[in-house]
């Protein structure tokens, strides 16, 4: 077949089922480039240099073209792709052809009926060849969804080279410089499925001025003219951490929020600290560990810190060595009621008010661990509207009452096959249940915390005080506040 002088292939713009932080008008086919998809601009740009042209579709115009790209960006996504295609008459009678790609392209067992093909990993090498040949095109990589085989997650040698438009109405355009990451986090999906290429810096200021993304909590990485950081620490204790590989012991986080306030040029320095919440072996004493860690930093620093952490629950990513980890579904709503976690002398630190529910970190992890099982479960939340106007907590009560969820939270053995089993990437399956079985070891081996259960009562004693009245530098003027005060003194 030959694809160039005709318009017939289109990337699949749909709206997300949780609205994106970018403003965009989901009917204005335009728009889908402000979404920032940097592989599907790639992948735009390689058809372009082949004199190929991609429009952008919406589901209900896909029927105009012969060939519908669709972009996952990430495991979410199924829910928003089934939702968006099935209101379609024209998807279940199609006679155009589906393509699935992207990072969010890993368990694609629910999305049988919804696509013809999926390509695992990078595509920008292939997608002309893959296109041109249609169904006869044979790949290690590539999957004809009706039936489920093993597949290979495929790798480039080399990031991009061209620049590419990222948002066309702004001109914006971004290169890549590395790809993967040397570290490997036992959890972390990207290092397990993208080859390390990178340029040595551990930095990312891709899309915001403002602020600087550093990797590991490395303070030489910061920029002292930027007001904001954005970093990860990803397991609230040592021991949690080091239990997957995660090396960033309590006092090189201590010595990184000592450094970055010394060094800063700024007036004081935001920190988002991205954290992740109900991992394995987690307990209370994980949380106040790192509390403590926090008043250990009153009178220390030079310029105000403000840190915010923002708790994302654990999801367990397929061909990761914790994709075998059990899950721990856990309502953090104290956690937005009482955001304020430590007031001192130049130091803030706060919950973010933004915070995944039980039903919401549930779906994510069926979006992984879903096989044919959940099917009435999966049509349940993507397409009935009396379960979608319920609230997230009745929603996930239902779900509960209703279902049995043991094979989506449960702990896989490594002797098990998982609902992702046909997914193969650059480190080996044998490999990778090694890993799991060595995150194991780590965690028996690194006993508890070293906090002991008075610290524990003093921290909490602090954290609800400091809900009520305020830090340290706080005033009450509120009448309201005044009175909780005594109450909670009079109650001690
Ligand atoms: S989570 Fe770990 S492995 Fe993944 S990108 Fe960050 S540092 Fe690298």
């Amino acid at each position: 077949m030959n694809l160039k002088n005709k318009k017939k292939i289109a990337f699949l713009y749909f709206e997300p089922f949780k609205q994106s932080r970018y403003k965009i008008d989901y009917k204005d086919t335009n728009d889908f480039w402000s979404t920032k998809n940097f592989g599907s601009a790639v992948l735009r740009d390689v058809l372009l240099k082949s004199n190929i042209i991609a429009d952008v579709c919406l589901p209900e115009n896909a029927h105009y073209y012969d060939i519908v790209l669709v972009s996952l960006t990430s495991h979410f996504d199924v829910f928003a792709f089934v939702n968006a295609t099935r209101k379609n008459k024209n998807w279940q009678n199609r006679k155009f052809k589906v393509y699935a790609g992207g990072f969010g392209c890993q368990n694609i067992n629910m999305l049988k009926e919804y696509i013809d093909y999926a390509f695992f990993g990078r595509a920008e090498n292939e997608i002309v060849d893959m296109l041109e040949k249609r169904g006869d095109y044979e790949h290690q990589s590539f999957l004809r969804l009706n039936k489920i085989e093993n597949v290979y997650i495929n790798q480039v040698n080399l990031p991009y080279s061209e620049d590419v438009k990222i948002n066309f109405n702004h001109l914006e355009t971004y290169k890549e410089s590395r790809l993967g990451c040397p570290n490997k986090c036992f959890y972390c999906h990207y290092t397990f499925t993208r080859k390390n290429i990178s340029n040595g810096r551990f930095i990312y200021n891709e899309f915001d001025g403002a602020s600087d993304e550093i990797e590991w909590c490395k303070a030489d990485l910061y920029n002292p003219l930027k007001p904001h950081i954005i970093t990860a620490i990803d397991g609230y204790s040592q021991r949690l951490r080091y239990s997957m590989n995660r090396r960033i012991s309590d006092n090189s986080l201590i010595d990184f929020f000592i450094e970055v306030s010394a060094k800063t040029e700024c007036s004081g320095l935001g920190i988002k600290l991205y954290n992740i919440v109900g991992l394995e072996g987690e307990d209370e004493s994980d949380y106040y560990s790192f509390i403590d860690l926090c008043t250990k930093l009153d009178g220390r620093l030079k310029k105000p810190l403000t840190i915010t952490l923002q708790n994302t629950p654990f999801n367990p990513s397929p061909v990761t060595p914790m994709g075998y980890s059990p899950i721990k579904i856990n309502d953090y709503s104290d956690y937005k009621k009482n955001n304020r976690i430590f007031e001192g002398v130049n130091i803030k630190v706060q919950h973010s008010l933004y915070m995944d529910s039980p039903y919401s970190h549930f779906s994510a992890c069926l979006a992984l661990r879903y096989t044919d099982k959940y099917n009435t479960l999966f049509n349940t939340i993507s397409f009935d509207s009396k379960f979608k106007a319920l609230n997230a907590t009745d929603k996930y009560d239902y779900i509960l009452n209703n279902y049995d969820i043991n094979d989506i939270v449960r702990e896989y053995d490594v002797t098990e096959t998982l609902p992702t089993w046909y997914l193969n990437t650059y480190i080996s399956n044998d490999r990778i249940k090694k890993l799991r079985l060595k995150q194991k070891e780590w965690l028996n081996n690194m006993g508890s915390t070293n906090i002991d259960e008075n610290r524990i009562n003093e921290l909490k004693d602090m954290i609800t005080l400091l809900n009520i009245v305020g830090g340290k530098n706080s005033i009450s003027k509120s009448k309201q506040k005044a009175v909780k005060y005594d109450f909670y003194m009079n109650n001690l």
